[in-house]
């Protein structure tokens, strides 16, 4: 498993000797947590453990670590603007990618801005050179403070698209998945296309659906009475102040609001309160990936604003987490 990505074993023997780290936690992302035992033999100095929770990105590294004198957080950069103890080492982890030029093709564009998660960072300048050869241009923008590293996109930050949509005529997003790529989008208006890194394929992304079914969410929250404002404990989601700002607008529209503070928030902890829907101001993949196991009452802030009139209706953006 963890054959398939480049990992800088030999530096994080030095951060760990530096620390003069002993005990160390690690965090793994659900789709590496089979890699444990090479971890192991890797690490084999070091008295090792491994967190059982889950974990969705540098958003959420364990803050307590009481007992360890370092923790390993795999698979994802750090949030620069975020204050992490000096005990949390970030490992990131680079996928084995090869992209076959001769089948990369974007027709009919020229200028286009390029975006990857972080797995897939080190292809933006190879597809950037592949683009050049082809007579065009790639584009790669730094983004706001959340994001490490330029081109890089997260699943709440659209930033290094949005500050250059009006230098380029469409995007390509690396990614797992269309989530990302969808986003940008929505919040570009520019066309965008996805890189599935696993086959090659080059997907146009179609955003009507996803828009029709937020709106219908949109319409159940027009029509709560009793909402929900969920705030998430973890360091780099908790918007304590916007869900402030939401409870005054909300109330201000008519309608009751309490704020419910959560560390993991899962659909049972919510089922015994009486609200008709929920604004999360959380991971917005919570509400938009999730939905359904949240029995679809579930909105982002950007779509209560609709709901309730703060902005009007046919404006539709996408949640983005730029401050805390
Ligand atoms: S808030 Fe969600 S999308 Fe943003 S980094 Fe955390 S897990 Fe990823």
């Amino acid at each position: 498993m963890l054959e398939n990505y480049l990992i800088d074993w030999e530096s994080i023997v030095d951060e760990l000797k530096r620390k003069n780290a002993k005990k160390v936690l690690i965090e793994l992302p659900e789709g590496v947590r089979s890699g444990i035992f090479e971890i192991e033999e890797r690490l084999k100095d070091f008295d090792l453990a491994f967190s059982g929770e889950n974990v969705y990105g540098a958003c959420d590294t364990i803050n307590d670590m009481e007992g360890f004198d370092a923790v390993l957080h795999f698979g994802h950069s750090r949030i620069p603007n975020l204050n992490y103890s000096d005990k949390v080492i970030f490992v990131e982890m680079r996928r084995r990618v090869h992209i076959d030029e001769s089948k990369f093709e974007i027709p009919g564009f020229t200028r286009i801005g390029l975006l990857a998660t972080i797995q897939y960072l080190d292809l933006l300048p190879k597809i950037s050179d592949i683009l050049k050869r082809q007579g065009k241009s790639g584009i790669i923008s730094r983004g706001d403070e959340r994001l490490t590293y330029p081109g890089q996109v997260l699943g709440c930050d659209f930033s290094a698209a949005t500050m250059i949509k009006d230098k380029v005529d469409c995007f390509l997003v690396i990614a797992d998945g269309e989530f990302h790529a969808t986003g940008i989008a929505i919040s570009t208006g520019k066309e965008t296309f996805a890189l599935d890194p696993n086959t090659g394929i080059i997907r146009k992304i179609d955003t009507e659906t996803f828009i029709r079914k937020r709106y219908a969410m949109v319409e159940k929250a027009m029509n709560a009475k009793n909402i929900g404002i969920i705030v998430s404990k973890k360091i780099g989601q908790k918007r304590f102040n916007l869900a402030k700002f939401l409870k005054e607008k909300i109330e201000g529209s008519g309608r009751k609001a309490s704020i419910i503070m959560m560390d993991e928030i899962t659909p049972q902890k919510l089922a015994n309160f009486p609200f008709d829907i929920y604004v999360n101001t959380a991971c917005p993949r919570i509400s938009l990936d999730d939905a359904e196991l949240y029995d679809f009452k579930i909105v982002t802030p950007q779509e209560i604003y609709l709901a309730i009139g703060e902005k009007p209706l046919d404006k539709y953006t996408v949640d983005m987490i730029n401050e805390l």
